[in-house]
């Protein structure tokens, strides 16, 4: 079978444990609100940002969060590196 090319889209078991990490992170905490939404946004701002798009435009609040909460803003990185290499491994 011949597999399709199809768009490096991040994987979704990936997405998966991440989710239930960050539910585990943030679940006794009061800023959940908050940082729940940053979570909904930060797969397409990881995507964006890994296309070279200016991603603080697409998405400021998010650029702001960032900047404001550190825990997210950890979130980010690793999360930013696992789907760097996942799309460095796509290539291959
Ligand atoms: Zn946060």
């Amino acid at each position: 079978m011949k597999s399709t090319r199809k768009r490096a889209d991040i994987n979704t078991v990936t997405w998966e444990k991440f989710r239930w990490l960050i539910r585990s992170i943030f679940a006794v905490q009061d800023k959940e609100i908050l940082c729940s939404k940053f979570f909904d946004i930060l797969p397409r701002y990881v995507d964006l940002q890994l296309e070279g798009k200016d991603v603080e435009k697409f998405f400021p609040e998010i650029g702001h969060h960032l900047h404001q909460c550190p825990e997210c803003n950890e979130i980010y990185q690793a999360l930013l590196q696992v789907v760097q290499s996942e799309k460095d491994r796509d290539k291959k």
